[in-house]
């Protein structure tokens, strides 16, 4: 697989899902604070956002046999719910 210049955008270099950057298991902290940041005032379309995201790395796992870890929903998701007590949100899982 080839490996693109680096962005210093922290993306997924798929199929294993680790950060292009620093190399850590997809979403990074770097990426996860950016998302956070992009997605400050709208948690729901990041989850829907990262939803899509953790269907497509299910599905790479899957196809190229690859063990994706057994935490992979609070990997993709779990990190992104909204603490409706912080954000005074209503919405809660
Ligand atoms: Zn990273």
């Amino acid at each position: 697989m080839d490996s693109p210049p680096s962005s210093g955008e922290h993306r997924a270099v798929r199929p294993s899902w680790t950060c292009e950057d620093c190399g850590s298991l997809w979403p990074c902290p770097e990426r996860r604070a950016s998302l956070l940041e992009e997605y400050a005032f709208d948690r729901l379309a990041l989850l829907v956002f990262m939803s899509g995201l953790f269907a497509a790395a299910i599905d790479d796992f899957h196809q190229h046999n690859i063990d994706g870890g057994s935490d992979l929903y609070e990997r993709f998701l779990g990190w992104a719910r909204p603490s409706y007590q912080r954000d005074g949100l209503l919405w809660s899982p």
